[in-house]
């Protein structure tokens, strides 16, 4: 049987971290089995579904490179499907209507709070047969009674849940849309999903879910739930600590590989390897290798995998990522080269190569300060004067006559590096000193500095 997954978001917010590590995971597990990956938008719940936080996820999938073979499927598309199986439950005598109002169930749970009980549906309308005509009804789901449903995880092993524990969940509302349970066990047996890869928060539906797919005669799919990505302060993952969706990482200038890498690498090993390329991840994701703890979330650590991963980067695909309209005397490879060997990030990669773009430089304020320190102007046209002379400047060359000139004046590098750094690039982010003059070359590092010197 060729493998089958699905990656089934609520379009409800931004695509969040969590999320994202189950997608990669599918995505990577069948990949792996040569399988076929499913997208479908779990849409049901109305009200707090939105096309904004759709057209999100879609959009961070897609620069992600986690791409589906099949879908999207929408399940608010397909309503009539639902209501028709639920109906289908009733007439079998496996689910039935419930007309309780939503006024009776919250002084249920008011009376529960108040007795200090945890609420549970009291089964009302569970062997009812005389059903107001006029009213508007719930389908709930009869939960048989003694019963032990057990499971199979493939990180936890057997799972075993008393069915008393469970109440007779709504499986559709008074609106004619699914709840979550519901309409997932309808879409995973209609795809024919062989394997399930999702958080453990959904282990306790997990078990609800095997009742549905055994009332319509179903065999479940093999489940894998993993841990969840917690925060620093090891509480789960939010805003409030340390999270972030896709496209704000995107906007900082991370790249979808670092995101995929340090994601996939959040509770799956392969030994002590750190960084991955796609085609690594691939061939070597073993689900039996995904770990039970918990995992927390280090953001430091993922801008280290993104600066590896930077550094492996092509110039010429840099080039592409980055907005520089370089100045035509630069030497651009030499700056990519410099910039990528120091980046953490696509932006503070374009803030250290501004300087390459225009002629001249405008030297912030901040920095001007540096500049009037007694002596420096000095020491600068003496420079100026050795650069005048020399003739490659090639990175070795620009080392030798800076030496040179600093053993002459028995000068510290620093007294030269720093405001020269300044009048060169108007800034101190920037790649090193050789490296700036190498890439300016000599006609632009000339120009800059006499424009300072105001020859
Ligand atoms: N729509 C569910 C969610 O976003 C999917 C969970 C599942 O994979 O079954 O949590």
């Amino acid at each position: 049987m060729s493998t089958i997954t699905r990656f089934a978001p609520s379009p409800t917010g931004s695509l969040h971290l969590g999320a994202v590590r189950t997608a990669i995971f599918n995505f990577l597990f069948t990949k792996k089995n040569k399988g076929k990956f499913i997208l479908r938008i779990e849409d049901t719940d109305q009200e707090r579904s939105t096309d904004d936080s759709l057209n999100e996820i879609l959009k961070s999938l897609k620069w992600l490179g986690i791409i589906h073979d099949e879908g999207p499927y929408v399940q608010s598309k397909k309503l009539d499907t639902y209501k028709k199986l639920a109906e289908e439950l009733v007439s079998k005598g496996l689910a039935y209507r419930c007309f309780m109002t939503n006024e009776e169930i919250e002084q249920l749970k008011d009376q529960a709070k108040k007795e200090k009980k945890i609420y549970k549906y009291p089964k009302t309308w569970r062997d009812k047969t005389d059903h107001p005509e006029d009213l508007s009804y719930v389908v709930r789901f009869k939960t048989p009674e003694n019963r032990t449903i057990e499971f199979h995880d493939t990180l936890r092993g057997k799972i075993k849940i008393t069915s008393n524990n469970l109440d007779d969940f709504v499986i559709l509302r008074s609106d004619g849309y699914p709840t979550y349970n519901f309409s997932t066990v309808i879409d995973d047996a209609e795809m024919e999903i062989t394997n399930v890869i999702r958080g453990e928060d959904h282990l306790s539906n997990t078990s609800k879910q095997i009742l549905i797919f055994e009332s319509f005669n179903k065999k479940p799919p093999t489940f894998t739930h993993v841990s969840m990505i917690l925060g620093k302060d090891k509480s789960k993952l939010s805003k409030r600590n340390g999270s972030k969706s896709i496209d704000d990482f995107r906007k900082e200038g991370i790249l979808p590989i670092a995101i995929l890498n340090y994601l996939a690498r959040l509770g799956w090993s392969h030994g002590d390897q750190e960084i991955f390329t796609l085609k690594e991840m691939v061939s070597l994701f073993d689900i039996d290798n995904l770990t039970k703890s918990p995992a927390i979330f280090d953001e430091n650590k993922l801008r280290w995998v993104n600066s590896q991963h930077i550094k492996e980067l092509e110039n010429e695909d840099l080039l592409k990522m980055i907005q520089i309209d370089f100045h035509d005397k630069v030497n651009i490879n030499l700056a990519l080269s410099a910039a990528k060997a120091k980046g953490k990030d696509l932006l503070s990669i374009e803030q250290s190569l501004k300087f390459c773009e225009n002629e001249l430089i405008s030297i912030n304020n901040e920095f001007k300060e540096d500049l009037l320190e007694i002596g420096t102007e000095e020491i600068i046209r003496g420079f100026y004067n050795e650069l005048l002379s020399l003739e490659s400047f090639e990175i070795d060359n620009i080392k030798s006559c800076m030496n040179a000139f600093l053993d002459k004046r028995n000068l510290k590098m620093k007294e030269l590096a720093l405001p020269l750094r300044i009048i060169l690039t108007g800034s101190k982010a920037s790649p090193g000193i050789f490296e700036v003059i190498s890439i300016l070359g000599k006609e632009l590092s000339i120009k800059r500095i006499s424009s300072y010197l105001e020859l």
